[in-house]
């Protein structure tokens, strides 16, 4: 069973492999057993039941919570040319009926249905005429008071299956992982002995970022500057932050929308829909958005302010990514998130003990802002899980090599004057006095008397206050909590001003501006648009980005070699291959030195199958083999010089004779082998920390390579 299930991956999907977990989950459901599914977001639930729903014979039903979700989960099955539909309350009766009639004449694999709509006796009336092999419920979570988000019709499903006259296998899947929700699924949906899967939560590809102090604005328009065709989702804490924000990046000509509780049903609906279908990229919300959002090509999600918990962060931020596709969670963080969160908690919760619940979580909220250590390992080790290595390698702690600057004296300048003003004051005042500033405030408090009046006079006003935010923020000053916040010295800061401490500020990365030439995925994007745009479909549907960058990287130029790219399956390459092709084929035409996955591989250096496509790396060792050098590759290939550098390692483990004297220094080679030998080769920043600068990771790589037999059998 499960080979067949591995061919229609392959076929209809597209996709090469299975990813983990699905293959058993798959495995379990088609042998008859109950099976509960958790994994995270965008790791592939849907794919667990929509396979055994094509093997399994009859039809699946699957409970899902929202009609955006079930519309779109629809179009998508039926772009790969998999029969299924929905009923819900957008439908007409009478519409209703004949799905249903269709569906008894066996013309759908699966039924989308509302929770709400197994409470209806007629329904059940005529469910019992239909042969439901799998009863799938997604967002199962929903079941559980315990869970986020709560939905009392989920309740309905239990006894539906009990009434039902042969009782199908039912498959529970969801995100959420406690100990509380996973008893309430297996208890309230009445599961039979059922089999557990925990995939872990780990999203590899997403990159976890926290800044703390930053100005967040500036931060804002420099990140979105140099991703300015990519979608996002920025979450902040308040409506009138939202609006703020959304002024601001509408007024410098973005393309941006809102949405949060203040805007009308329509509103809301519209821009949400507006953002699914790509024809806008950012979207500026508060929590209320994203549940149902399916979008799989959101390539970041900023959070402005630290939201309330880590579970929620998680889930906002497990948002970006779905598709697999490297992309970025940044998290702002500024103290005052952390007063505003507690007034909330304060004003909400009257219960004492789940007060004291709520505080202590935001507290492990806050700690995610100031570990210094691996972020993906705290978030894991948030969740019950613990990490293989110490460090991943795919976090801002992880990758940070960012200066350490000696900022004591501008600290100790910021506390003497806190401490001149007596601790009575807020961040812009202080900013004010050390500026040297004339406001009236400032003026008639005479603090243009004290000794610190004007010492960071040079700085701008701007930077000032930034600066005072980074030490609230890594916890030299501390605001107090009320309506006007007040900025107070703690004990580090007392540390610094005796002289027993040093203040080391990392300086803030700007996001770069990305200028490698996406002319070709542009092209792509434009016709994806187009052709989504005619069927009334999202644009993701049509393709994901990860396939049409897929398409960048190895340019298919024939219908075998399009076939190849993962997310192409047949009904996909039946009706879109051809539109694609004419555009890869043209820009193949007018960029003569881009080489071209054609099938007939006419690079006789390696030897490849002649009917295989050639696999990126082996491409990169081409053009390599040709003496052209790593940065050229990249340029040329559009691909990140450490790709490239990835590429050479691959081949070489793949037995491929490399040449890799131009890529080590001669007159280091030696030191960087002791290095090794010293250090192992598993980690490559100790190596790189423990050469001279000037040696660079290719050189490091390409030392373990050449020696990769030889190493490892001291
Ligand atoms: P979830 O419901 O778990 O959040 P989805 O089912 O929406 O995740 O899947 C997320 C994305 O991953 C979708 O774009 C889906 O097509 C893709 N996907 C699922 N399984 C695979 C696979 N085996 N190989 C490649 N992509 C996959
Ligand atoms: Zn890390």
């Amino acid at each position: 069973m499960l080979e067949k299930a591995r061919k229609i991956l392959q076929k209809y999907y597209g996709y090469r492999d299975f990813r983990p977990g699905q293959a058993d989950i798959i495995q379990s459901l088609l042998t008859g057993q109950d099976t509960v599914a958790i994994m995270p977001t965008g790791a592939g639930k849907s794919l667990c039941f929509q396979l055994p729903a094509l093997l399994l014979p009859g039809i699946t039903i699957v409970i899902s919570p929202l009609i955006s979700l079930m519309k779109d989960q629809v179009d998508m099955l039926e772009s790969l040319g998999i029969p299924a539909t929905f009923i819900n309350s957008s439908l007409t009766a009478n519409e209703v009926n004949e799905r249903i009639e269709s569906a008894k004449l066996g013309r759908y694999k699966l039924l989308y249905v509302a929770p709400e709509r197994l409470e209806s006796e007629a329904f059940q009336f005529l469910m019992k005429t239909l042969d439901i092999s799998l009863l799938a419920i997604d967002e199962a979570h929903c079941i559980s008071q315990w869970g986020h988000d709560f939905r009392p019709s989920y309740r309905a499903v239990g006894p539906f299956v009990a009434r039902l006259a042969k009782r199908p296998v039912v498959g529970a899947f969801t995100a959420t992982a406690t100990e509380k929700v996973k008893q309430d699924m297996i208890e309230l949906l009445v599961l039979r002995k059922p089999a557990i899967y925990f995939t872990g939560f780990d999203r590899p590809n997403l990159l976890f970022t926290v800044m703390r102090g930053e100005n967040k604005q500036d931060f804002v328009l420099h990140y979105l500057a140099a991703h300015k065709n990519e979608s996002g989702i920025i979450y902040a804490s308040t409506r009138k932050e939202v609006d703020h924000l959304y002024t601001l990046l509408h007024k410098k000509g973005y393309v941006v929308g809102k949405y949060h509780a203040g805007l009308s049903d329509e509103e809301r609906r519209k821009n949400q829909e507006v953002f699914i279908r790509d024809d806008m990229n950012i979207m500026v919300a508060t929590n209320a958005f994203g549940m149902g959002i399916d979008k799989s090509d959101v390539r970041y999600v900023i959070h402005y302010n630290m939201p309330k918990n880590m579970e929620s962060y998680y889930q906002e931020a497990g948002r970006a990514g779905r598709d697999g596709e490297p992309s970025e969670c940044i998290l702002l963080f500024g103290a005052q998130d952390v007063l505003l969160q507690k007034f909330l908690i304060e004003q909400t919760v009257g219960d004492s003990e789940r007060k004291a619940n709520e505080f202590g979580k935001l507290q492990a909220m806050v700690d995610y802002c100031h570990t210094p250590n691996c972020l993906r390992q705290y978030i894991l080790a948030y969740f019950g899980e613990k990490m293989a290595n110490a460090e991943c390698g795919n976090c801002s702690n992880c990758q940070d090599d960012a200066e350490l600057t000696d900022i004591t004296i501008d600290a100790q300048k910021v506390f003497s004057c806190v401490l001149r003003m007596k601790e009575r004051y807020g961040v812009n005042l202080i900013a004010d006095v050390l500026k040297g500033s004339k406001n009236k405030k400032v003026l008639q408090q005479n603090f243009d008397e004290l000794t610190v009046y004007g010492i960071l006079r040079s700085d701008s006003l701007q930077d000032i206050r930034d600066l005072i935010n980074r030490l609230i923020a890594t916890g030299y000053l501390a605001l107090t909590e009320s309506e006007y916040p007040i900025v107070q010295i703690t004990d580090s800061a007392t540390h610094v001003l005796r002289g027993d401490t040093k203040v080391w500020q990392k300086t803030p990365k700007r996001p770069q501006k990305v200028t490698a030439d996406n002319s070709l995925f542009e092209l792509l994007r434009t016709l994806r648009k187009k052709i989504a745009d005619e069927g009334k479909v999202p644009p993701y549907v049509v393709f994901a980005d990860s396939t049409l960058k897929e398409m960048c990287e190895s340019l298919p130029l024939d219908r075998q070699a399009l076939r190849l790219i993962k997310g192409v399956g047949e009904t996909k390459l039946e009706r879109y291959g051809d539109d694609f092709l004419q555009v890869l084929q043209q820009y193949a035409a007018e960029n003569p030195s881009v080489p071209a996955a054609k099938t007939e591989a006419k690079v006789p250096a390696v030897p490849i199958e002649p009917s295989d496509t050639i696999p990126s790396h082996i491409v990169t060792l081409n053009m390599y083999q040709s003496g052209l050098s790593l940065k050229k590759i990249a340029m040329e290939r559009q691909l990140k010089e450490l790709t490239v550098q990835d590429h050479l390692m691959r081949c070489s483990l793949e037995g491929y004779d490399i040449d890799w004297t131009p890529l080590i220094p001669a007159q280091y080679e030696a030191l960087i082998l002791q290095k090794i030998n010293e250090l192992g080769a598993e980690k490559l920043r100790p190596l790189k920390e423990a050469l001279p600068d000037e040696i660079d990771y290719a050189a490091i790589k390409a030392t373990i390579c050449k020696y990769q037999n030889t190493l490892g059998r001291k």
